[in-house]
């Protein structure tokens, strides 16, 4: 079973490569003394910076029919419609932390979700530490930003406006802890262990009353969830009928899908897995608004929101399923709430970045029916046991034979093969010849495109060697990352999908700016959402780091035709 788990979290991607400089931690800099936000004029102070990240939405999911507020961002805002994810390993932290910190994931510390640590060998999450002061109220979780090693856009403004407060929530900690960064006033996260949103000890001793309040005893009976019903149900979808082969049977494949029935524990998984997460989620967004006046305070303030719901209805059904359909509409409806409450209580005075992390694969299945199966191998899914299994099965007669374990010398992450060189070396092996002798497997194996080393990955031209070299961080990331052929699918189930390869359907990404003068255009440009901290950054007056990869983008009204309409 070890084993099994062990392969779960793996090899979804197998990426890696590269040289690559970290960024110097910024953060350990003086901060700046003045508080420039302060004084400026009004017309160029938004009350308050939104970063709203909806995870795992595609770039065609995000059109100007929506009836809410996502289709109000197309049809008022700022669109770049030809974004994209400049790296190539697409997966949520990563997905994250570029949008907040302006860099790719190979300055910020972030590869992925999940890395090998090379000196350890141990399975390490995004955002887990070790220091027991930052546990996870309600938990047994350590959480905290410790692995980021670039400043976000968070800490950009606490150091410059010392007033200004900064926050974040998400579904998701890895998505609220990257988003709000290491200096945030407050950073919540739904947690189905704590059945509510919660923090760590790094942000806080404990939660403010009224995120209490929020979650209730029981978020059921008297906090946040009750209102909702004892199922979601939905229609059929606008693509196929609700009941299709390759989704996941987990919290049933038709509606109606429990929600909000059962003991505590299996209330706290279903709602994980249903857009009623985001439903909690917006609402705590305005409770923050409200209890801490953001936007509201005569200086600028900042508030990250990720919406959740999306890729997790994404991962168990697929984009164009009756779930995914029913999921959009809520959360444009969720998102058309939150905005007219950013309307009233700032008098429209914010600015809002709308992108998403990654995209996500259609089922396989779907592709195959709808003639956009390219992957070579029949039904478009790898298993990846028999992958991992013979894999071990070569390192055994090569290095581990007679009595060695195989098991020992490699370990897997979405971020890549990692060779373990200590035991390599014990073997009478070098890291180098090992990971030989993984590529030379790998690229023998049917649906693999490539398998790129650190050495090759520096040295190629390839396009798809840079978009990896931008998610390489040097100690986290893989010796080996195998690519796999466009639309093949690395999964463990046969159901469901998933995303972290660098093909477009997981790279293309909506970019949209919007509110307090912003132009209401659509640019085919391609950009990145690296460019959404230093283009908000720039707006407020920010000073930013000189090593940003992303660039401040020209999405505003010209200040000087706005003086002159004011004076006329
Ligand atoms: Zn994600």
């Amino acid at each position: 079973m070890g084993l099994f788990l062990r392969i779960i979290s793996v090899f979804v991607a197998l990426l890696a490569c590269c040289h690559a400089t970290l960024a110097q931690d910024p953060i350990a800099q003086d901060p700046i003394a003045q508080d420039p936000l302060l004084d400026k004029p009004s017309l160029d102070k938004p009350s308050l910076v939104v970063i709203l990240a909806v995870d795992q939405l595609r770039a065609d999911r995000l059109t100007a029919d929506l009836p809410g507020g996502l289709g109000r961002l197309v049809r008022e805002g700022y669109v770049f419609e030809q974004a994209t994810l400049d790296h190539g390993l697409t997966n949520t932290c990563p997905g994250h932390v570029v949008m907040s910190t302006g860099m790719n994931p190979t300055k910020t510390g972030i590869p992925g979700n999940n890395y090998i640590d090379h000196d350890t060998m141990g399975d390490r999450y995004c955002v887990d530490d070790s220091d027991a002061a930052f546990t996870v109220l309600g938990t047994s979780d350590i959480r905290s930003p410790n692995a980021i090693t670039a400043e976000t856009f968070g800490d950009w403004l606490k150091q410059q406006s010392q007033q200004s407060r900064v926050f974040s929530v998400s579904g998701k900690d890895r998505a609220a802890i990257t988003l709000g960064g290491k200096s945030a006033d407050g950073v919540f996260w739904y947690n189905r262990k704590a059945q509510g949103f919660t923090t760590s000890g790094y942000y806080a001793a404990e939660l403010p009353d009224y995120v209490q309040q929020f979650n209730g005893k029981r978020f059921f009976e008297d906090g946040f969830g009750k209102q909702f019903p004892a199922a979601w149900a939905h229609g059929e979808g606008k693509s196929r009928k609700d009941d299709y082969i390759g989704e996941s049977e987990m919290h049933s494949r038709t509606s109606t899908h429990h929600l909000n029935t059962g003991e505590y524990e299996e209330r706290a998984d279903q709602l994980y897995w249903s857009p009623y997460l985001d439903v909690a989620t917006a609402a705590l967004a305005k409770n923050i608004i409200d209890a801490e006046q953001l936007g509201q305070r005569g200086v600028t303030d900042f508030l990250a929101v990720s919406l959740s719901a999306t890729d997790l209805v994404g991962h168990l059904y697929g984009p164009f399923s009756a779930e995914a359909d029913d999921s959009l509409l809520r959360v444009d409806e969720v998102v058309g709430d939150f905005l007219t409450y950013l309307d009233e209580t700032t008098d429209g005075n914010y600015i809002l970045a709308l992108s998403a992390d990654h995209g996500v694969q259609a089922l396989p299945e779907w592709l195959s029916d709808t003639g956009e199966l390219t992957c070579p191998i029949e039904g478009g899914r790898i298993d990846a046991q028999d992958l991992v299994l013979n894999m071990y099965w070569n390192l055994y007669w090569e290095f581990t034979f007679p009595f060695g374990d195989p098991r020992d010398l490699i370990g897997f992450s979405a971020v890549g093969l990692t060779v373990n060189e200590s035991y390599a070396k014990e073997l009478g092996s070098s890291v180098d010849e090992v990971v030989a002798s993984l590529e030379a497997s790998s690229e023998r194996t049917v649906g693999v495109k490539a398998a790129w080393t650190v050495s090759e990955l520096q040295t190629s031209e390839d396009p798809f060697a840079r978009l990896f070299r931008n998610s390489y961080v040097p100690g986290k990331s893989g010796h080996l990352i195998t690519q796999f052929e466009e639309t093949c699918l690395l999964w463990l189930f046969p159901e469901g999908t998933s995303h972290v390869s660098p093909y477009m359907y997981d790279r293309h990404i909506p970019l949209v700016f919007f509110g307090a003068q912003v132009r209401n255009e659509r640019s085919s440009q391609a950009r990145h959402s690296i460019d959404i901290a230093p283009t908000l950054g720039k707006r407020i007056g920010l000073t930013l780091p000189s090593d940003l990869d992303g660039k401040a983008l020209d999405v505003w009204q010209p200040v000087a035709d706005s003086d002159q309409a004011a004076t006329e």
